[in-house]
């Protein structure tokens, strides 16, 4: 997978648990309260009990599709990088805020409301920038798992696995097929099993056609 480094592999402990879940694995970078990025080399955290549950083709996809998120280290600046954006943004924005409680006080004579105008402006934008800062985070986040499970079954063939481990997402772990919203980061269960599928379809044609 034109990966040269070691990775280390460490058992979720419980905050990870509770915050992940216990059916889950991921690749995690040092950093500094969650944000500022600390060192680059790579973590691959597992629950315990989880993995050796699922099947060798299972476990095969989910690696994969964890050592591509270290392979173009997904996360390890992003998150500080949204965080600097969203500040950047914000200041800008309480900047014209500012302004337009000017402009407004100058044409019209209320100066005894200017106090609880500007708090509910500068709540309304601080509150509208975080929204869309984080659906545009999610998005990105999204297009990233996309390429992680693109990447695992390009070079692994991991799509029997890939099929069967959405499968145990819906039956075993109650997830649902679809999840929609604007807060979502992830493709469905569904999305990620028909694109399995698709490739496992392609992979018999190439073999049937050579
Ligand atoms: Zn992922």
């Amino acid at each position: 997978m034109s990966i040269h480094e070691p990775i280390i592999i460490r058992k979720m402990n419980h905050k990870a648990l509770s915050g992940f879940g216990y059916n889950n694995a991921f690749v995690y970078f040092a950093k500094f309260f969650n944000f500022i990025p600390l060192s680059s080399k790579p973590f691959f955290f597992v629950s315990d009990g989880f993995f050796e549950d699922l099947s060798p083709e299972e476990q095969l996809f989910l690696i994969g599709h964890e050592l591509v998120h270290a392979k173009h280290r997904h996360l390890l600046y992003d998150q500080f990088i949204f965080l600097l954006i969203f500040l950047i943004l914000l200041f800008f924005a309480f900047l014209q805020v500012g302004r337009f409680i000017n402009y407004l006080v100058r044409i019209y004579s209320f100066k005894n409301y200017e106090k609880y105008l500007a708090i509910v402006l500068y709540i309304l934008v601080f509150v509208s920038l975080n929204l869309c800062i984080k659906v545009t985070f999610c998005c990105y986040r999204k297009q990233q798992e996309w390429q992680a499970d693109q990447e695992s079954l390009a070079l692994l063939k991991s799509y029997n696995g890939g099929i069967k481990f959405f499968e145990r997402c819906v039956r075993e772990y109650r997830q649902d097929w679809h999840s929609g919203g604007i807060f979502v980061d992830h493709p469905s269960n569904y999305e990620r099993r028909m694109y399995c599928l698709t490739a496992q379809q392609n992979e018999s044609l190439n073999k049937s056609i050579g």
